[in-house]
């Protein structure tokens, strides 16, 4: 069955901003932060079986990793781990470049829990900025 996005109730809703995506982490921390806020999320279920279904290969969806959640799509598949991505009428659909121009390409796109594309290049540049003011506040030791 298929979940409708951006799903109500869900917990991680306006959670992310452009220095913190628990849901795309990258360090252990930012994972267990995300995995913790699917524990407590009514729509858990739907969530997984939207991001199973429409073949969300990057990112936490339904309390499951981004390893998990490949191995479910590929199963779920038989073998094939690409499909649909933006949910058919979604705002983002037809777009082809994001806000600051770069293509939303196989490469370059990633997927947010509600379904919106979003843009690799542009995520890098705000992880790059968090991590050089991360490096200021600890006098440059990293
Ligand atoms: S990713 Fe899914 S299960 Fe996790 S908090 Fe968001 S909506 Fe809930
Ligand atoms: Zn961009």
């Amino acid at each position: 069955m298929s979940a409708a996005y951006p799903l109500d109730g869900a917990v991680c809703e306006g959670v992310a901003t452009a220095d913190y995506d628990p849901f795309f982490a990258e360090t252990p921390e930012a994972e267990a932060d995300a995995l913790a806020m699917c524990g407590l999320c009514l729509v858990r279920r739907a969530c997984l079986a939207y991001a199973v279904e429409t073949g969300q290969v990057f990112g936490i969806w339904g309390g499951k990793t981004q390893r998990e959640l490949r191995r479910l799509i590929v199963r779920a598949r038989g073998g094939r781990s690409r499909g649909r991505r933006v949910p058919p009428g979604h705002p983002n659909a037809h777009k082809t470049h994001c806000k600051r121009g770069h293509p939303f390409d196989a490469a370059n796109t990633y997927y947010a829990a509600n379904g919106e594309r979003r843009c690799r290049a542009c995520r890098r540049a705000r992880l790059a900025l968090a991590r050089r003011v991360a490096g200021r506040a600890n006098g440059g030791e990293r």
